[in-house]
């Protein structure tokens, strides 16, 4: 897979002069990848690129991890910083005299409250207002980069059917998810959520000691990372035949999950689609059991913007991925959630995922 970084680099220097940010530190965090093609490897060592209006951009990194950025495109100088070196006041020089500066978001506070130290003028704020005006929209690269992911969650979820899920732990089942998601392809299993039984109704429920059992619904939440990208899937599995009652519950969760996957086109507001889910399950009266948003942005990062959620009136464009991911919780009986990764296009949906969501029946 190859990005065009120069041209992300040259899209937010012209969303800098529009919205008269004089600098942008990108470190920690996925803004770094984004405009580089680096990872900034979250230790004590100042990693930052540092992008001001005029010269190229500046990429400080520990002397000893130069090499790992020697390999990467031009568009940015290396500024390696030996051991000696304060590299937070490199960086303030590199920022002296300017007004408006902005940090990616997970920037460590250490570096930024030593910079405004440093630079009692200047104005600080996040980058995430300007950057993900960018990073929102993905480009063809990226798109194909999360329907790789998602394809790979879904082999996985196929493979998954065939297991036997009674007799085993939560953790014994979470660990095969996260073997399984390197296996069919990622570079690394990020989380694998196994909720069986009562624990499904917490939603990030960490997989525990308890054994699966007979009658017991099963939440399964998981995802990587290939090549960079990020994929996030849930399926509800079920061991033996479910009652009457959870299954009907799940046609509501299937049905809120298909409307709000069906509202998803270009100028329609990211709250509606929470919306729409939400006006099924209310309405077939378990609205209060639907307790987070509906789905989140997918990239470089698991959750990103776009959020949806009610509140957030913007307006879906094409490239925008997000998951679809409405769920059901009963304190202490049950949890159902069904988790697609959908992008927009230019007239309506792409579901990335393609493995079949509905109730999986196993031993
Ligand atoms: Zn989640
Ligand atoms: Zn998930
Ligand atoms: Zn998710």
């Amino acid at each position: 897979m190859t990005f065009d970084f120069v041209a992300r680099l040259d899209a937010l220097r012209r969303l800098m002069d529009a919205h008269s940010v004089d600098a942008l530190l990108a470190s920690v965090g996925a803004d770094l990848p984004y405009f580089t093609g680096y990872e900034a490897m979250p230790l004590e060592r100042l990693t930052m690129l540092v992008v001001t209006k005029e010269g190229p951009p500046v990429l400080l990194v520990p002397e000893l991890e130069a090499p790992r950025v020697a390999h990467l495109p031009d568009g940015f100088e290396l500024r390696p910083w030996g051991e000696t070196e304060d590299p937070v006041g490199i960086a303030a020089r590199l920022l002296d005299g300017l007004g408006s500066v902005v940090a990616g978001d997970q920037t460590w506070a250490t570096f930024v409250l030593a910079l405004q130290q440093l630079l009692p003028e200047a104005r600080f704020g996040i980058a995430s207002p300007l950057t993900r005006q960018l990073r929102m929209r993905k480009d063809p690269e990226e798109a194909d980069a999360l329907r790789l992911a998602a394809h790979a969650t879904d082999r996985v979820a196929a493979r998954l059917r065939e297991q036997r899920f009674s007799g085993r732990s939560e953790a014994e089942l979470s660990r095969l998810v996260a073997a399984m998601t390197v296996e069919e392809g990622h570079q690394v299993a990020t989380f694998s959520i196994v909720a069986s039984g009562p624990n499904g109704a917490s939603p990030h429920h960490e997989a525990s000691d308890r054994v699966i059992e007979d009658g017991d619904a099963v939440v399964v939440d998981f995802g990587g990372k290939l090549d960079g990208y990020c994929s996030d899937t849930t399926r509800t599995f079920h061991v033996g035949e479910p009652a009457p009652e959870y299954r009907a519950i799940f046609t509501v969760l299937e049905e809120a999950q298909a409307a709000a996957v069906e509202a998803v086109r270009p100028g329609v507001a990211a709250q509606d689609i929470d919306r729409t889910a939400r006006k099924v399950i209310e309405g077939a009266g378990y609205g209060k059991y639907f307790i987070h948003r509906t789905g989140h942005g997918i990239g470089l990062e698991a959750h990103e913007h776009p959020y949806l959620v009610e509140g957030n009136d913007l307006q879906l464009e094409s490239g925008m991925t997000f998951s679809i991911e409405p769920g059901i919780y009963l304190p202490g009986r049950f949890g159902m959630r069904v988790e697609d990764i959908v992008a927009v296009t230019d007239t309506g949906v792409e579901r990335l995922n393609r493995s079949d969501h509905s109730l999986l029946v196993v031993d």
